[in-house]
């Protein structure tokens, strides 16, 4: 019987782990597609194809020339241009989407969180007065803080922020997580920080900082994720392993 074949959309840990948790099945191919935006990605235990499709149509295209059965949306919470792109490709072709995407994380006690919609807004919520800034959103937002040039800013990201800030008062730290609440602790102590900017990424990797700013009484500025319905969610790697099958199943019956 010809294997069922499997492109998942990644670039997160999630993606790696049911990657990895698929690939344990014969019947099945798995192929998993990274951006390329990370300059040393770590390794994956599926085949890698790797850069963009050339938006919704360029990936309904590839979807039908490697008779994809099944396509899994387990791109970060925060990369919305592939996840709407995902969305209109699997309508285009018929051929059934998943989506796996992490809980966000929630307030709990000693938590000072201003909560905003956008990184425009995280810009803003600041406020006048100048500050010093932990800005660990990812490079490719960080240069919105131009705008705020007043505070400092110390900016951790996995691959160079390119360009760099206009800002004039600006520190860079190349890391990659996961990175452990003591660390972070130490961190924000040692460069003076009064407060965090995060996006509600949600997931163990990167809460450390959230963690962090508890235990020193800081504030965080989060930034939420936009609500989008897909018809076919999973929250956790074991929800989306079994919906991959349900999937699987009904496209087969459908005879597609
Ligand atoms: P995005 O803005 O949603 O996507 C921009 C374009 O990049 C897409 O239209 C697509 O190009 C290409 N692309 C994105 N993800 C892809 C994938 N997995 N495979 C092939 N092409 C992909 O994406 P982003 O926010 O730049 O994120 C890029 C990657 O980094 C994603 O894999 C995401 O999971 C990961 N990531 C993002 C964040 C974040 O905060 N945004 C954080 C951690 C990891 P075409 O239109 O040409 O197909």
């Amino acid at each position: 019987m010809d294997k069922r074949r499997i492109l998942i959309l990644g670039g997160t840990t999630e993606a790696r782990d049911l990657a990895g948790r698929l690939a344990e099945r014969t019947e099945l191919a798995v192929t998993l597609s990274l951006a390329g935006r990370t300059l040393d990605p770590a390794p994956q235990p599926v085949p890698v194809r790797t850069g963009g499709f050339g938006g919704a149509e360029g990936l309904a295209a590839y979807l039908g020339s490697h008779a994809i059965d099944l396509l899994i949306d387990a791109t970060h919470p925060f990369a919305k241009q592939i996840s709407a792109n995902a969305r209109a490709a699997s309508g285009i072709t018929g051929i059934p989407l998943l989506r796996l995407e992490r809980l966000g994380w929630e307030e709990v006690s000693g938590d000072c969180w201003t909560r905003v919609a956008s990184v425009a807004d995280a810009v803003v919520a600041l406020g006048e007065a100048p500050r010093r800034v932990f800005l660990a959103i990812g490079r490719q937002e960080a240069k919105a803080f131009d705008a705020a040039p007043q505070h400092h800013y110390l900016v951790r990201s996995v691959d160079p922020v390119d360009p760099p800030l206009t800002a004039p008062d600006v520190e860079y730290l190349l890391a990659r997580g996961p990175f452990a609440v003591e660390d972070e602790i130490a961190l924000l102590r040692a460069n003076r920080i009064d407060v965090v900017i995060s996006k509600n990424s949600g997931g163990e990797a990167t809460y450390g900082k959230i963690a962090a700013a508890r235990s020193l009484g800081l504030p965080v500025v989060l930034i939420e994720r936009s609500a989008v319905a897909d018809d076919h969610r999973a929250e956790t790697v074991e929800d989306a392993m079994r919906l991959a099958d349900h999937l699987l199943a009904s496209f087969r019956k459908r005879g597609v």
